[in-house]
């Protein structure tokens, strides 16, 4: 045995170049990484000893990557809905929050975040959240990836009561964790209305020395600009550039109140912008530019948010929703085709992630993060084009077979790197103690 697999789909979608669509073709995975992408008549003489995996009837494809989440709140999924975001904030997540999230709570949502994700085809996600550490031990176990951030807020809670103190416990964390090779950290300040000043130059500067993202929520409502000129005397995008922070190491989630001006910056500065569609709209916080961001040429993500505001951890409705969102936003129809969804999903993702030479699209060298989408079922045929129906069209129920980093964790639809009985009874408890 080589250990080498190559895998024979009906249809290969390696997302660079875009809209790109081969047949007849063979990938080939080592330990970790894609060895080679060749037509399947040369594997036998280029790859004797490869083990054949035929997925006869399925589109092959980079792994989903999640630019915007919350894991553990999986656990507060549906216990406030359709209610205004500070009131649902204010009145429902932060209680709930400050009354059991520690480390087994986060522990028990990072596992389900982690399963939910992984058997839907998202093989990498951006986290901020409490207590990073353990969504990092929940990450290496269940063979995911992530991004995860420090968090930072001047609001008190078990993980820090100062933003001193959240900043002095993230880089405590920082020292416990060796590199790892499928985690990345990042700064996450939660929103210009909860940070001051002193800790956004703290955090620019650390960001700055380590190289490291600054993962933010900004411009997610219009009330956050007013609260920021009355506190501020300023909007929030000019309070950031004065602080120096609006630069290509942001990755901001949200951005639903955005002038032409504003559009224009944030392409010239390189900042990133997380779309989370299904939050906004539930929310009923604003919508996203996407289209006239896209045609500024800024780096556009897609995210989740947390599933206590969407409430699924589901790239494949997101992806959708982000295409039809852009279209019935800028009230033009060529916005946000599927082929630039699946980009925003996959190869932009990993992009604002600092991510893009390892994952985001099947080539040569990068790391094998490949999921398997069975298109032979009713609401999937006639396949006229298959990059229409992964973003259109197809569910995350057929996603058949996940690997990241080379390892096989969905095999058939079954996880094969956690123990799925044990992780959703833990949830249950949980979700009895929050009744
Ligand atoms: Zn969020």
């Amino acid at each position: 045995m080589s250990g080498e697999v190559a895998l024979i789909p009906k249809w290969l979608v390696p997302v660079v170049p875009e809209g790109l669509v081969l047949t007849d073709h063979a990938v080939v995975i080592g330990r970790h990484q894609i060895l080679a992408i060749l037509p399947a008549h040369e594997l036998g003489e280029r790859y004797p000893q490869a083990t054949i995996e035929r997925l006869d009837t399925h589109a092959l494809l980079p792994g989903l990557v999640n630019a915007h989440g919350h894991s553990p709140m999986v656990l507060m999924r549906g216990l406030a809905d359709d209610l205004p975001l500070m009131e649902w904030l204010q009145e429902h997540i932060w209680p709930t929050e400050q009354a059991f999230a520690g480390e087994a709570f986060v522990r028990a949502g990072s596992a389900l975040a982690a399963l939910e994700m992984l058997t839907g085809g998202t093989t990498c996600f951006n986290d901020n959240y409490f207590f990073p550490n353990i969504t990092a031990e929940v990450v290496i176990e269940s063979g995911i990836r992530a991004l995860l951030g420090l968090p930072v807020m001047n609001v008190p809670t078990i993980w820090a009561d100062s933003e001193a103190g959240y900043i002095e416990r993230g880089l405590s964390v920082l020292d416990e964790f060796e590199g790892h090779d499928r985690i990345g950290w990042a700064w996450a300040p939660h929103a210009p209305y909860t940070v001051t000043d002193a800790s956004f130059e703290r955090l620019g500067d650390l960001s700055e020395s380590m190289d490291f993202r600054l993962h933010l929520h900004l411009l997610e409502t219009a009330g956050e600009i007013t609260d920021s000129q009355s506190q501020y005397q300023c909007h929030p995008i000019e309070r950031l550039v004065r602080l120096g922070l609006y630069n290509h190491r942001l990755i901001a989630a949200h951005m639903t109140q955005l002038t032409p001006e504003e559009i224009a910056l944030t392409a010239e500065s390189g900042v990133h912008v997380l779309h989370c569609p299904a939050a906004n709209m539930k929310l009923a916080s604003g919508f996203c530019p996407v289209d006239a961001l896209d045609t500024a040429g800024v780096n556009i993500a897609i995210g989740t948010d947390g599933a206590a505001s969407n409430n699924r951890l589901d790239m494949f409705a997101e992806m959708r929703l982000a295409s039809l969102n852009a279209k019935g936003f800028s009230l033009n129809p060529v916005a946000a085709p599927a082929e630039r969804s699946l980009s925003m999903a996959t190869i932009q993702g990993a992009k604002a992630l600092g991510l893009d030479s390892d994952i985001g699209s099947v080539e040569v060298g990068k790391q094998a993060d490949l999921i398997a989408v069975n298109l032979d079922e009713p609401g999937t045929t006639p396949v006229h084009n298959v990059i229409s129906h992964l973003v259109y069209t197809a569910g995350r129920h057929q996603v058949t077979d996940v690997w990241v980093a080379g390892q096989r964790c969905v095999r058939g639809r079954e996880i094969q790197t956690m123990d799925q009985d044990s992780v959703i009874s833990k949830a249950h408890e949980w979700a009895s103690k929050m009744h």
